[in-house]
């Protein structure tokens, strides 16, 4: 079975790059009918908050990215960590290591005068125990003096490192609290991790993570670590080019959906195709198609991927949506009516809008307060001549049965018969429906607002 996991430390919010970690171990385990695990790596004590763990969840719960399980708090398993210290000290792959800070820095002194790798080489690597002072120790890793170890990682390939680069990595401290690079194995090891994907920043960590796989006879997991995301110049991700948190997203009004899409198509990728669907991403996303070098953040491409997925999406999630987003945006909640209104006119609304603020700004004509008040360009459609045109309009929709065909019937007969054009009409009709000059057809927004209010507003507009 596949288990892959998501191993956030809780030091700030959910930003874009973890959430794509997140969706690319979501998205492998969900293709695979595996597991999808989540760990706070909260042992940095002075730096981990709760508030932090908080947003995390949260993000990833916009996000629509569930994990299985309960959330392991790395922190709480500090006893089992040091458990594994302990046996691999008894198993003779590692040792209590009695030097002070001076001793290292000393010895470091040294190295350097004589010309020699400043590497600490610690005298108690092969100390008989019976020579054990009764002092504060640590306990550190024997790690091998020749040969080299080769990570075999699914994105970057063979990756090796000499032995001789690495020294005796302390796996304990001496006020016997386990060091993170420990915590890490044990926890992947314990929880049954096959697969880790995870940012390339990790990948030295990896070299040094293998020796204590390596010692205790454990299973190595499969890595895949992923190139960083970059800014549209090629540079680190500022925050204007889009190193936000991702409830920021939320609060921009981009739908989870699309959101969710754009992430896996950054630095990933499969054939062409560009929109997709959770069910398809589940399907197609493999290793191989993680690209080596460093994606780069686009907007553009982030607002047409979303706004595809307006398009397509099931109007009462949409309504949910936009109702979490007015939340997390700090705006006032819908009434009633609105979401009635809205879900009525879902239909063409969610079409060419590629944020729920631009789909909101098209819903005007159903959010806005009666009775509707033109704005400025909308006012300018509404002189004398055009009230005339309304007045005389109005009659012939009253008798029309209120569906589009005939509207759009008594519409056109209309202009016929006054040798207009329909275009002339439009200007009237929208400032008169929605008090704008830019607004969805004037046959939708009837059709929404129903025979009443828009016989209502018809009549208000050319008194
Ligand atoms: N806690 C680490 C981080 O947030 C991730 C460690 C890992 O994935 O192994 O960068």
């Amino acid at each position: 079975e596949v288990v892959t996991r998501f191993a956030p430390s809780p030091t700030g919010y959910l930003h874009i790059g973890g959430a794509r970690t997140a969706l690319f171990n979501w998205l492998y385990a969900r293709g695979r009918g595996g597991k999808f695990l989540l760990r706070i790596e909260d042992t940095d004590r002075a730096r981990s908050t709760p508030a932090a763990t908080e947003a995390i969840l949260k993000g990833l719960d916009w996000l629509g990215l569930d994990h299985d399980g309960e959330v392991v708090s790395q922190f709480d398993r500090a006893d089992r960590h040091a458990e594994v210290a302990q046996a691999l000290l008894a198993k003779g792959a590692a040792y209590k290591c009695f030097a002070t800070p001076e001793d290292i820095e000393a010895f470091r002194d040294a190295a350097r005068a004589a010309g020699k790798s400043t590497l600490f080489q610690s005298p108690w690597r092969d100390a008989d125990p019976a020579t054990h002072p009764d002092a504060p120790y640590v306990i550190r890793l024997k790690t091998p003096t020749e040969g080299a170890r080769v990570i075999r990682d699914q994105v970057q390939g063979d990756v090796t490192i000499r032995n001789d680069q690495l020294d005796d990595m302390v796996l304990l401290r001496s006020d016997g609290t386990p060091v993170y690079m420990l915590a890490v194995v044990v926890d992947d090891h314990d929880m049954g991790v096959t697969h880790v994907i995870r940012g390339d920043d990790h990948l030295n960590n990896a070299a040094r993570q293998m020796g204590i796989y390596t010692a205790m006879g454990w299973d190595i997991p499969v890595w895949a670590h992923i190139p960083l995301i970059h800014g549209p110049d090629g540079k680190k991700l500022s925050k204007r080019h889009g190193a936000l948190g991702v409830e920021e997203y939320q609060a921009m009004g981009y739908p989870a959906a699309g959101m969710r899409n754009y992430l896996a198509r950054l630095g990933w990728s499969h054939g062409d195709d560009e929109f997709f669907t959770d069910t398809q991403a589940q399907e197609w996303f493999d290793l191989d198609g993680i690209g080596k070098s460093p994606a780069r953040f686009d907007f553009k491409k982030l607002e047409n991927l979303c706004g595809q997925h307006i398009a397509v999406g099931d109007d009462a999630a949409l309504l949910h949506e936009i109702e979490a987003y007015l939340t997390a945006s700090s705006q006032s909640p819908l009434t009633e009516a609105q979401r009635d209104g809205l879900l009525r006119g879902m239909y063409c609304l969610k079409e060419r809008a590629k944020t729920f603020p631009e789909l909101l700004e098209k819903a005007y004509f159903i959010l806005a307060d009666t009775p509707i008040q033109p704005d400025e360009k909308a006012a300018r459609n509404l002189d004398s001549v055009s009230r005339g045109i309304l007045a005389a309009l109005t009659p012939r929709l009253q008798n029309a049965s209120w569906s589009r065909e005939q509207l759009e019937e008594a519409t056109a007969r209309f202009a016929e018969e006054n040798g207009t054009k329909f275009g002339k009409l439009a200007g009237p009709l929208r400032a008169a429906l929605a008090g704008r000059a830019v607004t969805p057809s004037v046959f939708d927004m009837m059709l929404v607002l129903g025979r009443e209010e828009s016989l209502s507003r018809l009549a208000q507009a050319a008194a």
